[in-house]
C-alpha cells in the first residue's frame, strides 16, 4: 500500500484558506475549508462583484481562488459545470474553528459527506447562518468535545481545544499507518485559555508526530502592536475613566472573550455596552454556554441592543427591538454608553453626532497594509466627525517566537509552516522546515514529495 500522505490545497504561502487533505489507503480526510485572504481574490471579485449563487465553484474555479478536488463538491455547487461531479471521494471534513477562512466555502461541500466539528462551534455557526450572513449548507453534521478520539476508517483522530479568538477552536492529532500528524488550526498562547493550548502543544510534544502543520500569521516581520486580553482591559479602562461622553468601539464578530472584556468594562466604569443587533443574536445563542460567560441580552444588566432604522427587520431581528435603543437614546445617555459600532454601520453617526474627539476604540487587528481600502475609509469618517482613533487589541495567534519554541518543543519528522506569508521566517530557526507547495503531496512518515 501506498505511504499516507499530506497535501495542501490552501493556506499555502496565504493566510487563511486551509485546505489540507490527510490520505491513508482508502481513507481521506479533509481539514478545514474556507477562502483564503489572499488578495489575488480581489483581483477579479469585489463587493458589488461576487461569484454567481447559481454557478459558485465554477466562477471561483475559473480564476483558481478554489481548488479542483475530485469527489468533494455537491451536484449543485458545480451547476454549469455538471459533467465534473463524482460521487464523494471524501470520508470526513474536520473544521478546526469557527471563522471565515477556515468554514466559508462548507456549502460547496457534498451533502453526503460528514463535517466535524466541535459542539460550541457548531452553535456559532447556527448563529451566523440564521442570522443570515453566511450559510454553511445542509451536512451531517457530527460534533465533538475534547480530546476522545474520532475513527474514520483507518485514520484516528484527536481534537485538542485550543485557545484562539473565537471560542472552541480546535487542534488536532491525526494517527495514520506511519505515524501522526499534528495540526494546530489557529491558536495563541497569551488569551484567557492559555491553559488548553499548553495541555495541546504538551499532547504534541509526547506524540512524537511525523509531521507537525503549523499555523503561521504572526512569524516575519509584525509592526503590529499586541496586548494580552487583560492588557486591552487596562486600556480601555483607563480610556473610558478619562472619557466624560460617549465612547466607541469595534471588535471582531466573533470574538466572544474581547466582548466580554468591553462589556465588564463598561460595566466597572459605570456604563452601558451597546451592541448592533447581530451581536445581541449570537450572545443569545451562547447563552446556554457553559464554557463562556457571555452576557446574555435580556438578562445581563448593563447591556443593551442598538436598533438602526431599516425598512424590513428579519425574523431573526424582529425577536430583539422591543427592548432596542436608537441613536437618539445613544446621544441622550452618551456618559453611560459604550456603543459597540463597526464601519459598515458609520452612516449612523450622522444621527448620533458624536463630539469631537470621542474615542473610538479599534479592537481588532490594525490593517495589513497602508493602502487598505477600509483603513482609508475608516479614515475618512473618523476625521470627518473629529474622533480620535485608538488601538486595543490581543491578536489571536502566536508570536513568530511563540510559534519558533514550540516548533523546536515538538521535534516532528517535518515542520510545515501554513497561513503565513513568510513561512522562510522559520528555516534554520526550527529543524526540518519543508514549506510546502499546493497540490504537492508528502509522504509519511519522512515528508518526502511524492511523484
Ligand atoms: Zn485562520
Amino acid at each position: 500500500m501506498r505511504a499516507p500522505t499530506v497535501r495542501f490545497y490552501g493556506g499555502v504561502r496565504e493566510i487563511g484558506g486551509n485546505k489540507i487533505l490527510i490520505e491513508d489507503g482508502p481513507d481521506r480526510i479533509l481539514f478545514d475549508f474556507g477562502p483564503s485572504f489572499d488578495p489575488r481574490f480581489e483581483e477579479y471579485y469585489l463587493d458589488y462583484l461576487q461569484p454567481r449563487s447559481t454557478s459558485p465553484v465554477k466562477d471561483l474555479l475559473e480564476f483558481q481562488l478554489i481548488p479542483w478536488i475530485p469527489g468533494l463538491y455537491s451536484r449543485e455547487a458545480l451547476a454549469g459545470l455538471s459533467e465534473r461531479y463524482e460521487p464523494p471521494q471524501i470520508h470526513a471534513v474536520f473544521v478546526s474553528h469557527a471563522h471565515f477562512d477556515h468554514a466559508g466555502y462548507l456549502r460547496y461541500i457534498d451533502p453526503e459527506i460528514p463535517v466535524h466539528v466541535g459542539g460550541g462551534t457548531r452553535t456559532i455557526l447556527d448563529a451566523i447562518d440564521s442570522s443570515g450572513t453566511t450559510s454553511y449548507g445542509e451536512h451531517p453534521w457530527q460534533t465533538f468535545g475534547g480530546k476522545r478520539a474520532i475513527r474514520v476508517g483507518g485514520l484516528e483522530v484527536v481534537p485538542y481545544p485550543v485557545d484562539h479568538s473565537v471560542p472552541h477552536a480546535y487542534g488536532f492529532i491525526v494517527r495514520t499507518r506511519e505515524g501522526s500528524v499534528v495540526y494546530t488550526g489557529d491558536f495563541r498562547q497569551h488569551g484567557p485559555r492559555a491553559a488548553l493550548t499548553a495541555e495541546f502543544v504538551e499532547a504534541a510534544v509526547e506524540e512524537q508526530p511525523a509531521a507537525l502543520i503549523i499555523e503561521g500569521t504572526r512569524a516575519g516581520p509584525d509592526p503590529r502592536k499586541n496586548f494580552t486580553e487583560q492588557g486591552v482591559r487596562e486600556g480601555v479602562d483607563g480610556l473610558l475613566a478619562r472619557t466624560p461622553g460617549l465612547a466607541m468601539a469595534s471588535c471582531y464578530p466573533r470574538d466572544v472573550d474581547r466582548l466580554g472584556t468591553l462589556y465588564r468594562a463598561a460595566v466597572d466604569s459605570g456604563r452601558d455596552l451597546v451592541v448592533p443587533l447581530r451581536t445581541a443574536y449570537l450572545l443569545g445563542a451562547l447563552a446556554g454556554d457553559r464554557e463562556l460567560e457571555v452576557p446574555v441580552p435580556g438578562r445581563a444588566p448593563n447591556l443593551k441592543i442598538y436598533r438602526r432604522p431599516k425598512k424590513r427587520y428579519a425574523t431573526w431581528e424582529q425577536e430583539l427591538l422591543d427592548e432596542a435603543v436608537d441613536s437618539s437614546w445613544v446621544r441622550d445617555h452618551a456618559r453611560e454608553s459604550l456603543l459597540l459600532i463597526d464601519v459598515n454601520q458609520f452612516p449612523e453617526l450622522i444621527d448620533l453626532r458624536p463630539e469631537k474627539g470621542t474615542p473610538y476604540v479599534r479592537s481588532m487587528s490594525e490593517p495589513f497594509s497602508e493602502e487598505d481600502g477600509n483603513d482609508r475609509v475608516l479614515h475618512n469618517w473618523l476625521d470627518h466627525f473629529g474622533l480620535r482613533l485608538e488601538q486595543f487589541h490581543a491578536s489571536g495567534h502566536c508570536s513568530g517566537a511563540e510559534l519558533i519554541e514550540i516548533g523546536r518543543r515538538i521535534r516532528a519528522r517535518t515542520f510545515f509552516p501554513i497561513h503565513t506569508e513568510h513561512p522562510e521566517a522559520f528555516e534554520g530557526e526550527v529543524e526540518n522546515v519543508r514549506s510546502p507547495q499546493k497540490f504537492v503531496a508528502y509522504g509519511l512518515p519522512d515528508g518526502r514529495e511524492i511523484a
